[in-house]
């Protein structure tokens, strides 16, 4: 029984407006509402005029309706499905070849979607931008892990491929990530990040370690673009360099400091297990002098302390008898020190002096070798004391990605896992998601 009390005349009263209002969907008329303990069934057509046909323009004939079923945001915390009762038309002029066509509201869903259309929103931003996994997200309204992941893929991708997500670049990294490591029957796959180092933002993956890929990539972008990248981040690994020197000629190449260091600290390493197998005849083992000092010998020096020193020279004596892994880790120490000098050219120096100096013949074989490698990279080494660039942020972007990887495991698919990645970490435009459309 309608109440008979005089309203504000402010409030509305239309119902269509009223239920689009409390559905939130446009131009709808609800049928109907079903309710159980678990779930509700949100029945709805659309309220649109009868179309002309698309074809000739005659005005079209009704031809019924055809159930949609469609995974729609909770409702009243519960799952809910809304039921988009379609109608079907047909063009009245007889002769038109057009036949009979459904109608389609992009408004309430992508004609392959499964889910609502805010309902996909929603789950992109939720896998994409918070990195929930797909897992989760499907759970809430009940529906399975493809009818999500296939949703956020096509949405993302839209948004991932935007032509302004990025513009200009200065400082540009390569680098590569294992990408499915997750189980034995799964071949381990690399792919090279490519990086704004600057920015800490991942442009783009491409697949493989090096070689053709990420040359396509750069030679997509356009002379110009190519031109604004001042410098160039690597690890060192010879075949970015080649793809820095076919791609980017103009551009510094400067080697990765954290990189560099690793690789001192790798030669101690592998000095320490040389040493102590000619000592012992065996691998390394707990007690074993040399052994207890390997976390030490890789550690900073200054962050050692006295008694630390003290230990690292103590464990050297008892088991390095010819000072080889002292010689190394005084190398290593020299490698880091370089970091310290602020000047270019004297940096220079310090590394040529270096190289000398490891690749005596009288060095280890590992020092040599970590001596020839400064030689090698000793420019791209030292372009670090102009620009003080790393793919610091690069590795930052790993974890990002190793982050994606672990919430979508068995995640093999390279499109689903590039579109995961620069959902996280590749800086799309969020405004721009309720505005898009999967193509
Ligand atoms: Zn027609």
């Amino acid at each position: 029984m309608p109440s008979k009390r005089k309203l504000p005349s402010r409030l509305k009263t239309d119902p269509t407006k009223m239920m689009e209002l409390l559905v939130g969907l446009p131009e709808i008329v609800v049928l109907g509402v079903y309710v159980t303990d678990e779930r509700v069934e949100l029945h709805v057509e659309s309220v649109a005029d009868r179309p002309g046909c698309p074809a000739c323009g005659v005005l079209a004939q009704p031809k019924g309706w055809r159930e949609v079923v469609l995974v729609d945001l909770q409702f009243g915390g519960k799952p809910s499905t809304l039921h988009w009762h379609n109608r079907r038309w047909r063009c009245a002029d007889g002769d038109c070849t057009n036949g009979s066509w459904t109608e389609q509201d992009e408004r309430i869903a992508h004609p392959r979607m499964k889910l609502t259309r805010r309902a996909a929103l929603r789950a992109t931003e939720d896998v994409g931008r918070k990195g929930r996994t797909v897992n989760e997200v499907a759970e809430e309204p009940g529906c399975d892990w493809h009818t999500v992941n296939d949703t956020v893929v096509a949405y993302g991708e839209v948004l991932v491929d935007h032509p302004d997500r990025f513009a200009e670049v200065h400082a540009l990294g390569l680098d590569e990530t294992a990408f499915v490591r997750a189980a034995p029957y799964y071949r381990t796959n690399f792919v090279t990040s490519i990086v704004d180092v600057e920015r800490g933002q991942l442009l783009d993956v491409v697949p493989g370690r090096g070689g053709d890929q990420p040359k396509y990539w750069l030679w997509a972008r356009g002379r110009i673009w190519r031109d604004a990248v001042a410098y160039a981040t690597l690890d060192l690994s010879g075949s970015y360099k080649a793809v820095f020197d076919a791609c980017l000629p103009r551009a510094t190449q400067v080697a990765d400091k954290f990189h560099i260091i690793k690789l001192a600290n790798e030669r101690v390493d592998e000095t320490r297990r040389r040493v102590q197998n000619e000592v012992l005849g065996h691998r390394g083992r707990k007690g074993d002098p040399p052994y207890r000092a390997r976390r030490l010998l890789t550690m900073a020096e200054e962050r050692l302390g006295d008694s630390g020193r003290e230990k690292v020279q103590g464990l050297l004596r008892a088991g390095d008898p010819r000072g080889d892994v002292a010689v190394a880790w005084e190398a290593k120490e020299a490698v880091r020190e370089l970091y310290g000098h602020q000047d270019q050219t004297l940096a220079l120096e310090w590394v040529d002096a270096l190289v000398d100096d490891l690749t005596d013949a009288d060095r280890p074989p590992e020092v040599r070798s970590l001596g020839r490698t400064l030689r090698r990279w000793r420019l791209p080494i030292t372009a670090w004391h102009a620009c003080h660039l790393t793919n610091g942020p690069t590795e930052a972007m790993n974890n990002l990605i190793k982050r994606v990887k672990r919430v979508a495991f068995g995640f093999t698919n390279f499109r689903n896992y590039r579109v995961r990645a620069l959902l996280y970490a590749g800086k799309p435009d969020w405004s721009l998601l309720p505005s898009i459309s999967p193509i």
